[in-house]
């Protein structure tokens, strides 16, 4: 049998963190993955190096806690952030760390390979025939050797680069350069956050006594006001700033460098045995440090998609799995957006144009083959601008004497939802007063227990209802939770 005739599940593009992700988490759930890099530069450089708290748990469930132990970081110390006022504030936020990104996606890929996940690198796909199910793969390895797979699904993991793409906000520019950390010994092991008036700065302290100083900012406005090279761009924001004005004239280690930090969303993320993860499927605004934990995330759910289909051909599976892997995708962004239009919206000069336009912003692009996506974009974000969460009810409120139904302006809704590693649908509890759909509590299914809440139900009963699915005290805490949020209402 020659080795085109091997048949791997998943062929993945990409080890950066969102294809090791995948590939890790379909190894676990029992199929056979071939990863392809084409970096021969391993470790490679590569921004993105400030984890938010939230990798722990995805590192966790991927088992990889050992296989990072050894990864350079720093442990965040805190961040001053001039934002809000021309005041800073020091702000602490427990469980985020600065890593050596390179050395991090290199730790995860090296486990990956002792789990069993076969890698090509260097190499880079040449040609793409056959169809979802059974795609034949040229592979050009090492620039020397070609080899021909085939693969079920190919995921592309390739990073940032869509070529057709909704963009989420107006366009923005990176710049950034690094300089020795002793040079800056009076700024401490703070990050450092400041809005200027056309655009923001980001520092701080990287492994191996590197000190980072980013620009974000429009790249439009820049190039309009004709000024000049990236450097000189990184320097003048320095210098107008209160935090970093001691760096602006520090001697640099290496050159500038700039990219795109545009967020977007990939409209063909799901086509026919073909998905997109990571920044090939969605970019976040660089504001919020937080892309690498989503793309892990998002490539955690596409994995569980892929295996539902991978699992169960029937066309209805594969229209479930869709609709949870495009609907995980939308929601990634839609929160996304309303938290940086909010958080564009507090900044101190954020009457300038530059925050004026990310303040208040609408998705715009090529939505056209996938109008659809765009609506859903805009539904989401419209449900999460208008949402309110509610003023909670005193438990006092709660009259045992007094029979329980579902809150009149409550509906039932059937949402795609993960159940044992596969994607199913799932009864959900939709109201004004929640900001999404909810299936589950505590880990517990809601339905089809709260169906029978359509007619009045004395306290006891709903409470033995839900204790007979669950632990006493938790059945005691959602019900308790539901009444305070007004999702229940007495009857009589
Ligand atoms: C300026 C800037 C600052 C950022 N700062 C942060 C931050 O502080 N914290 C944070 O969490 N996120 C940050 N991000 C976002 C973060 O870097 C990305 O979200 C993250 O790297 C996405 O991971 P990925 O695996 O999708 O892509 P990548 O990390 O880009 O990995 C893609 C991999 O695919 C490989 N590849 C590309 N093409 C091919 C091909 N044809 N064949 C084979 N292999 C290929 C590449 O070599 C690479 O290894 C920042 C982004 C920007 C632009």
């Amino acid at each position: 049998m020659g080795d085109g005739d091997t048949l791997f599940d998943a062929l993945v593009i990409g080890a950066g963190p969102a294809g090791v992700s995948a590939a890790l988490r379909l190894q676990q759930l029992g199929h056979s993955v071939l990863l392809v890099e084409r970096s021969a530069v391993w470790p490679r450089a590569q921004v993105g190096e400030a984890l938010t708290p939230g990798v722990r748990n995805i590192i966790e469930l991927l088992d990889a806690n050992d296989a990072l132990a050894e990864v350079p970081h720093v442990a965040h110390a805190g961040s001053r952030v001039l934002w809000r006022s021309r005041t800073p504030d020091l702000l602490q936020q427990a469980g985020s760390a600065i890593v050596d990104r390179g050395r991090f996606d290199a730790a995860l890929l090296a486990l990956a390979r002792r789990r069993g996940v076969e890698l090509e690198q260097p190499a880079r796909l040449l040609h793409l025939a056959g169809a979802a199910g059974d795609w034949r793969a040229s592979l050009l390895c090492a620039e020397t050797r070609c080899r021909q797979v085939r693969a079920r699904y190919i995921l592309d993991a390739s990073g940032r680069g869509a070529a057709s793409r909704i963009d989420c906000a107006p366009r923005l520019a990176a710049i950034w350069g690094e300089v020795d950390q002793s040079a800056l010994a009076q700024l401490d092991g703070a990050t450092q956050v400041e809005a200027l008036e056309h655009g923001w700065l980001w520092a701080g302290c990287l492994p191996g006594r590197r000190y980072r100083l980013m620009l974000v900012c429009d790249p439009h406005a820049a190039r309009q006001a004709g000024t000049a090279a990236p450097e000189a761009r990184l320097r003048a924001a320095c210098a107008n700033s209160q935090l970093l004005r001691a760096a602006a004239g520090l001697p640099l280690l290496g050159a500038v460098q700039m990219c795109s930090a545009t967020p977007y969303l990939a409209p063909d993320s799901w086509q026919d045995g073909r998905l997109k993860l990571g920044d090939a499927a969605f970019a976040l605004d660089p504001v919020s440090s937080s892309g690498v934990e989503k793309a892990m995330r998002f490539s955690l759910q596409a994995a569980v998609a892929l295996h539902t289909v991978l699992g169960d051909e029937r066309p209805e599976r594969h229209a479930l799995a869709r609709r949870f892997f495009e609907g995980r995708l939308v929601e990634a962004c839609a929160r996304h957006a309303h938290w940086t239009e909010a958080y564009y919206g507090q900044a101190w000069c954020a009457d300038q144009p530059f925050w004026q336009a990310r303040a208040r912003c609408e998705a715009v692009g090529d939505g056209a083959e996938r109008p659809e996506l765009l609506a859903a974009l805009s539904t989401e974000r419209a449900r999460l601008a208008g949402y309110q969460p509610p003023e909670l009810k005193p438990l006092a409120g709660l009259n045992p004497a007094r029979p329980l139904r579902l809150h009149g302006g409550a509906a039932i809704v059937e949402l795609p939802c993960v159940v044992d590693d596969r994607v199913c649908l799932q009864q959900a509890l939709d109201h004004p007063h929640l900001e999404r759909p909810l299936a589950f509590l505590e880990n517990e299914a809601l339905f089809p227990h709260l169906a029978r809440l359509a007619q009045p139900l004395p306290l006891a009963q709903l409470l033995q209802m839900l204790a007979d699915c669950m632990p006493g005290h938790k059945a005691e805490r959602i019900a308790a939770w539901l009444w305070q949020r007004g999702l229940l209402e007495s009857v009589g």
